[in-house]
């Protein structure tokens, strides 16, 4: 029998398009920023810095996990530190300490983060699996559509000022190739005070949100589905998919779209 062409160029539902939206800090206007993405639709990651909960200016603990349900909450490192000027010791402390207080706020593990600053260097990256974080995000814009390569290089699309100009492109993308697609913004939700331009908001929603054609997922969903993407096991003949994880997966068999749902084998 002929073996068949596997390609993994698949989001949930057979999409080939996603978005993630990365906000840093956890300030105040946080709250205006969720409301606003919840109207719309969109699924948002937030960093925060459990040393400063609460401070002027700052959300509180004690509304961590009403305000970003449906919403990921991901580290920041307690203080905000230039963690590629600090020692060994002190990027474990900042990292893990941040992870403890924040999981012990939402009730889930914390494996994501972005770096403070946007710095980081070789030495940062490489400690911080050990110290449990699987993703960390950059500020490092590129202005494509890319999965990333190293989720501890983790380098954005865009920042949020240029999330409309960004948006329009992508939704029009439709590359010659299929392939998994990645809209993916960051910024912090206090400089749509600064600048005055909240309206950017509602704009990246009304164009973005309804889109049947995107999947709206957090840094850690997306992680998490490529994992078990990655994860899934092909007969030599590729007839047979099994998937061992515990969510569904899709993939393109012969340039079609086939869903393998959670621990299951199917037959193509
Ligand atoms: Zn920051």
């Amino acid at each position: 029998m002929a073996s068949i062409r596997i390609k993994f160029d698949r989001f949930p539902n057979g999409l080939s398009k996603a978005a993630v939206f990365s906000f840093d800090d956890g300030r105040e206007q946080d709250r205006k920023l969720v409301a606003l993405m919840n109207r719309y639709g969109l699924k948002g990651t937030f960093h925060l810095n459990s040393g400063f909960l609460g401070r002027d200016g700052y959300i509180r603990a004690e509304e961590v996990s009403g305000l970003y349900e449906g919403h990921e909450v991901s580290a920041h490192t307690v203080d905000h530190p230039f963690l590629e000027q600090s020692p060994g010791d002190q990027i474990a402390e900042e990292v893990l300490a941040d992870r403890g207080a924040l999981e012990s706020l939402v009730g889930y593990p914390v494996r994501g983060m972005s770096y403070p600053f946007g710095t980081y260097d070789d030495r940062v990256a490489a400690a911080l699996p050990v110290l449990g974080i699987e993703y960390a995000r950059t500020v490092a814009s590129h202005g494509r559509f890319d999965m990333p390569e190293d989720p501890l290089r983790w380098h954005p699309t865009c920042h949020h000022k240029e999330m409309i100009l960004q948006a329009e492109r992508f939704l029009a993308s439709n590359p010659r190739h299929s392939r998994m697609e990645l809209l993916f913004v960051w910024g912090h939700s206090y400089e749509f005070d600064n600048d005055g331009n909240w309206e950017l908001v509602d704009q990246v929603g009304e164009r973005l949100g309804g889109s049947k054609s995107v999947w709206f997922a957090t840094m850690a969903e997306l992680i998490a589905y490529r994992k078990a993407v990655g994860a899934l096991r092909f007969s030599v003949d590729r007839r047979l998919a099994h998937n061992p994880s515990a969510i569904d997966v899709w993939f393109s068999a012969e340039s079609e779209a086939v869903k393998a749902g959670a621990g299951e084998t199917i037959r193509l």
